[in-house]
């Protein structure tokens, strides 16, 4: 069977899962750690560098070190989170050629997804090291709030890294699967998951059988750690402004430290009570004498500045439960998702909220990232009793005469689902009509997220309200939406069918993934040709240490005259071949060095 990777794409980092020997296990990046910075650099010298290499390059290459980018992915260039980012980010926001949102890096322009991509590659090559083989198939997670252009930019990023994205599932469903699927009983459960961007909270009923069913969601996209670090960032820099007249958000070197900083006084601020922000020789003054930033924050005014943050999730909590038809006594168990989870006011807020202490049972960094291993395994699983029954977060619909919105799906319907209306024409002779497909939960669909637009055409020609137009919205596993149209007097199917996009074209999705391609390769190559100079030197230098052992055991031996001269000689062609950078043949001199290792070892009478 096949292995199917779970990956968590994080707002600040990311984690992959895999199941072996029936366990989900996360696996851990070279350097040992189980999550991985969600974040990629371009250096001066044009190298691509993602995770912890990039964050700890950022403060000196803030300009073109991307952190974030899924606040960014499937939005569109004038909405006020793009905006917001533009004037927050050290990085180079730009517009896209389809009103999308472009990052420049160096002196290339990349899109949202591509981006996403080079993380999602990385965390593809984690578990191909750790398997030892290729890996293909994945399950993606995102928000449960995101919307159906996100969640199709998310999979163009899975197929931009070379991924078979079977499924991509909602993230507090995905660490509700972790926590329940080896449960044996029914229990109703809340997960509120407040991560680096985004915040969500479902309420899911678990059956013993293995049917998760989630009853409602609702959620935030732009609502998560970042905007803790920049309300702290926001008091750090107006402190520095009264003092000094100057404003550090106009220095972009400044800005990455400020924000670093402030990720780290909060983090710390949720073990001690009080910490000091010190950032030396931030910014130079009027008469070029350096200036030092140095204030202490303490945790009850971290709280002041975040507290409407907080807030916000739990006016969230109460619409949920609201929606579900359920009273806090009725849920079980509360679980506790993403990084932001570990400050204490959020806690607390949680608690207060559902008059119960959350569940420790899960990790918050990796139970996302195992869920998502979890259900990978059970779709490609020929008998897997899990059942997996995930809502629409948004509501779904048309704009209809007078700007209104009529409604198709409502939100919370379970999914995969569809549903038909008969519209008619609106005019007489009217021959086409044009389908504006929306997502949202206002009677006004100018209010309301465009997902898409089409027009049917060849409409018989008759009076208003006699040609009957049958609209059909298909909601799939992966929470993405595509709508028909159908003229029922002549039986007519519009053929275009309209799903969002991520701002990308399939053009420009087919060359992205070649050169992702080639990317793999190459690095694979590189990590090939590496692996062989440094057993190449291993031999060479093992062989070099036993030469006055040798020269001595055989002294005077014709053979061993002959047999040392021979050794040289390989020793002399091996440094060549790797001074030169052939790998291939290399590769096939490591024999001849194996070989004289061992006929030193014999001769010294060492073994081994
Ligand atoms: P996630 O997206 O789940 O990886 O969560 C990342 C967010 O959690 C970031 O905003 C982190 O700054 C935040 N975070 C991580 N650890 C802590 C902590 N100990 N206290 C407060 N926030 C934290």
């Amino acid at each position: 069977m096949s292995t199917v990777i779970g990956i968590d794409l994080g707002t600040t980092n990311s984690c992959i899962a895999v199941v072996e020997g029936g366990q989900p296990t996360v696996v851990a990046n070279r350097g040992g750690y189980k999550t991985t910075p969600s974040m990629l650099a371009i250096t001066e010298a044009g190298k691509r560098l993602v995770g912890h290499i990039a964050k700890r390059q950022a403060v000196t290459n803030a300009e073109h070190t991307v952190y974030a980018a899924k606040r960014l992915i499937g939005r569109k260039w004038n909405s006020p989170q793009v905006q917001n980012a533009v004037a927050n980010c050290s990085y180079r926001i730009v517009e896209g050629p389809h009103d999308d949102v472009r990052i420049q890096l160096r002196n290339k322009v990349y899109s949202v997804p591509e981006i996403s991509a080079m993380i999602l590659q990385e965390m593809k090559m984690i578990a191909e090291d750790f398997l030892d083989h290729e890996v293909e198939k994945a399950v993606i997670t995102v928000p449960a709030y995101f919307n159906d252009a996100q969640r199709q930019a998310t999979k163009d990023a899975g197929t931009i890294a070379g991924l078979d994205v079977i499924r991509i599932i909602n993230e507090p469903t995905a660490a509700a699967l972790a926590y329940g699927y080896t449960r044996k009983s029914d229990m109703t459960i809340a997960v509120y998951d407040l991560g680096g961007g985004t915040f969500d909270i479902s309420i899911l009923e678990i059956s013993s059988a293995g049917v998760f069913k989630v009853i409602s969601t609702a959620g935030d996209t732009y609502l998560g750690g970042e905007d803790f670090d920049l309300r702290i960032l926001g008091w750090l820099v107006d402190n520095f402004s009264q003092e000094h007249g100057i404003d550090l958000r106009e220095d972009r070197m400044a800005l990455q430290r400020l924000k670093d900083a402030a990720e780290k006084a909060k983090c710390e601020l949720s073990a001690m009570v009080e910490t000091e922000v010190n950032l030396p020789f931030i910014i130079s003054g009027e008469r070029n004498e350096a200036l030092h930033l140095q204030c202490v924050l303490t945790r009850s005014h971290l709280e002041s500045l975040c507290d409407d943050l907080v807030q916000r999730t739990v006016e969230t909590c109460k619409q949920t439960l609201d929606e579900a038809g359920l009273e806090k006594s009725e849920i079980d168990e509360v679980l506790l998702v993403g990084g932001m989870t570990r400050m204490p006011l959020v806690q607390q807020a949680v608690a207060d909220f559902f008059e119960r202490e959350p569940s420790k049972g899960v990790h918050p960094d990796e139970v996302v990232a195992l869920g998502a291993s979890v259900q990978g395994r059970s779709l490609i699983e020929e008998n897997s009793h899990m059942i997996l029954l995930d809502v629409t977060p948004h509501t779904l619909g048309i704009m209809v005469i007078g700007g209104y919105f009529e409604e198709l799906i409502p939100l919370n319907t379970t999914v995969p689902t569809s549903s038909s209306k008969v519209f008619t024409t609106v005019r007489d002779n009217q021959t086409a009509v044009k389908i504006l497909v929306m997502q949202g939960e206002s009677r006004r669909a100018e209010e309301n997220e465009l997902l898409g637009e089409f027009i049917l055409t060849g409409l018989r020609r008759a009076r208003s309200g006699e040609v009957e137009i049958d609209v059909t919205f298909e909601i799939n596993a992966d929470g993405i939406v595509s709508v028909r149209a159908k003229d029922l007097e002549t039986g007519m199917e519009q053929s275009i069918t309209v799903t969002a996009t991520s701002g990308l074209t399939e053009d420009e999705i087919k060359s992205m993934v070649a050169e992702a391609r080639n990317f793999a390769l190459t690095t694979r190559e590189q990590e090939a040709a590496e692996g062989i100079k440094q057993e190449a030197d291993k031999l060479i230098k093992q062989i070099e240490q036993l030469f006055p052992e040798v020269e001595r055991v055989v002294a005077g031996s014709d053979f061993g005259r002959d047999a040392i001269g021979k050794a040289r000689e390989v020793v002399k062609l091996s440094y060549s071949l790797v001074e030169k950078g052939d790998t291939d043949a290399l590769a096939e001199q490591i024999d001849a060095l194996s070989r004289t290792l061992r006929m030193f070892r014999g001769v010294v009478g060492k073994v081994g």
